[in-house]
């Protein structure tokens, strides 16, 4: 392999590559703020100039080849020299309002300033002003004044979404960008400009001023919103979800997600009003105008489904799994059904919806019917609706679904003597369950899904339930602990009394006299690698942050 040095160290290079790739295969960062591995090559910001040897000036790394026996030095003199006359023309202009920033700790302009820049200006003059508040589409806001001309939101649009939407205008120190006369910034992926931006010219109108980042930890997840289950991560702050963020995963989602995932997967774990708060059951004694249910503690809660299942034959009982619920959750269902309930009668709603588009989104909406799959269980289909409208299922039993989502949701529901409900949020048809459990979101648990790759994919808790499990290594990192203060996001704000459906499945299988013998996630997950052949081998620790998949994994479409 042929050989350069950088900063006196030897380096291998595949021809072709530039210095800035070459570097960071090595795992060398060279400064940067147009550069992207994802978008062309623009080379106006010059903040990664180097000193190449027998080179008679500075060249920027990121326009460079390497070549064979190339020497280049990052932080030679002459380069420190170079970077920091480069930091203070930028700054030249910049208002420097990171107290008011949103980008601030997460910067690379504040980050570099502190790293590499001198530290004090040279610049009298007045600074040039300009608007401060433009409202570029729906989600996202620009602060003119901020903005360092790197046009990485430009290529992005046309490079990465195929929809040019923006564009520089003016000269000089007069520079800004727009969108196209008559044009939005409007695309389902627009908001990928927002951590595209190198600086916090680009800020989600959703999550401006709602939080400083420092304030929030970060816990490695999965989208919920398709089956392409971009990985992401979840910011809380005192057990708030504030923000999702997208967290790069080349074979999944490179370093992307849609407006669509972004902002609809994220609310209804903060929604104090749908949010379903206690245990609840029906009882006579409720009037049907305060819904017919009363709240109860689990142990009632459990001993009245209990109670209600004794009462029928297991080929009487439906059981409604769920593509938006983890694998261990719908393996534990499964087994409740057939060992202990004695009943096969168990099928899951598909949920498609429009198609596939080109970039990320899939027209499959739920993130783990791949999972179901993997288990056997089946989507529904006319012949169970039929028995539930022929009144031979007198108990259906659904699990972090609604049947609100089939057609014929009203007759189906006249149908049905006994429900039982496993859902985080209140919804339209909910009120007519026998019983209410509470479910812990995907936020709140561990668990895994299934995407449309094959690819198996872990969540973890972001947010603190009453009775919150945690695995080792679930602590989220945190921008607290990074400056060594005390990381109190297990202690903060409102925790539901919500589960996850495994756990109280399994508590009804041991009140029955089954015990399933897990404890916790990871040992559901376990049980299942044993028994399921296309998981043999498969561990959390294997799945690790990025995912492993089984059996024939698809194209990546992106
Ligand atoms: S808004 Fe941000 S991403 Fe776009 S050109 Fe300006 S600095 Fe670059
Ligand atoms: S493409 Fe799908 S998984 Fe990815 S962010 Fe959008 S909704 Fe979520």
């Amino acid at each position: 392999m042929p050989k350069f040095f950088l900063d006196g160290k030897e380096l291998d290079y595949t021809p072709g590559q530039t210095i800035i790739e070459a570097a960071k295969a090595a795992g060398i960062d060279i400064p940067h703020f147009c550069w992207h591995p994802s978008l062309s090559v623009a080379g106006n910001c010059r903040v990664c100039l180097v000193e190449v040897e027998k080179a008679p000036k500075g060249m920027i790394a990121c326009a460079t080849q390497v070549m064979d026996g190339m020497v280049v030095h990052s932080d030679s003199p002459k380069a420190i020299q170079m970077r920091n006359a480069v930091m203070e023309f930028l700054l030249i202009n910049h208002p420097l309002d990171c107290p008011i920033c949103d980008e601030a700790g997460e910067c690379k302009l504040q980050d570099y300033a502190y790293k590499y820049s001198i530290g004090k200006s040279r610049f009298d003059e007045e600074k040039n002003h300009k608007d401060k508040r433009v409202e570029l589409g729906p989600h996202v806001m620009f602060d003119q004044e901020r903005c360092i001309s790197c046009s990485r939101c430009i290529r992005y649009c046309e490079e990465v979404v195929g929809d040019p939407q923006l564009t520089f205008v003016n000269r000089g120190e007069k520079v800004t960008i727009e969108t196209f006369p008559g044009k939005q910034l409007d695309n389902p992926y627009s908001m990928n400009v927002i951590e595209l931006c190198p600086v916090g010219a680009l800020t989600s109108r959703d999550f401006r001023f709602r939080a400083r980042v420092w304030d929030m930890s970060h816990t490695d997840s999965v989208c919920t919103g398709c089956a392409r289950g971009c990985n992401m991560e979840i910011w809380v702050r005192d057990n708030i979800v504030k923000r999702l963020i997208p967290r790069e995963n080349m074979d999944v989602n490179q370093y992307w997600m849609c407006d669509y995932g972004r902002l609809n997967t994220y609310k209804f774990i903060n929604d104090e009003t749908t949010r379903v708060k206690s245990p609840m059951m029906r009882e006579e004694d409720v009037s049907q105008d305060a819904g017919g249910l009363k709240e109860c503690d689990w142990d009632d809660a459990i001993a009245r489904v209990i109670s209600e299942i004794k009462n029928y034959k297991g080929d009487e009982i439906a059981f409604i799994a769920s593509a938006y619920s983890t694998l261990e959750d719908n393996f534990v269902l499964q087994r409740f059904a057939k060992e202990i309930v004695g009943s096969d009668n168990i099928a899951y709603i598909p949920h498609i919806e429009g198609e596939d588009d080109k970039l990320l989104l899939r027209a499959d909406k739920t993130p783990n019917a791949n999972g179901l799959k993997l288990l056997g269980i089946d989507p529904i289909n006319g012949k169970f609706i039929d028995k539930i409208l022929n009144k031979q299922f007198k108990m259906v039993y659904i699990m972090n679904d609604s049947l609100g989502r089939l057609e014929r949701t009203d007759e189906i529901a006249k149908s049905i003597e006994i429900a039982v409900l496993h859902i985080s949020n209140f919804y339209e048809q909910s009120h007519k369950a026998t019983v209410v459990l509470p479910s812990a979101t995907y936020a709140e648990i561990n668990g895994t899904f299934v995407n449309f790759q094959n690819r198996v994919q872990r969540i973890k808790p972001a947010v603190a339930t009453l009775e919150q499990e945690r695995l080792p290594g679930d602590f989220a990192v945190s921008r607290l602990d990074k400056f060594g203060a005390h990381n109190d996001r297990w202690t903060k704000g409102t925790r539901f009394n919500a589960r996850p459906a495994w756990k109280v499945i399994s508590q009804m299988a041991k009140v029955l006299g089954s015990e399933f013998g897990y404890d916790n996630t990871e040992e559901v997950f376990d049980d299942m690698a044993a028994k399921i052949p296309a998981l043999a081998g498969m561990s959390y620790e294997i799945i690790g942050t990025h995912g492993a998949v089984v059996g024939q994994s698809e194209e990546v479409a992106v």
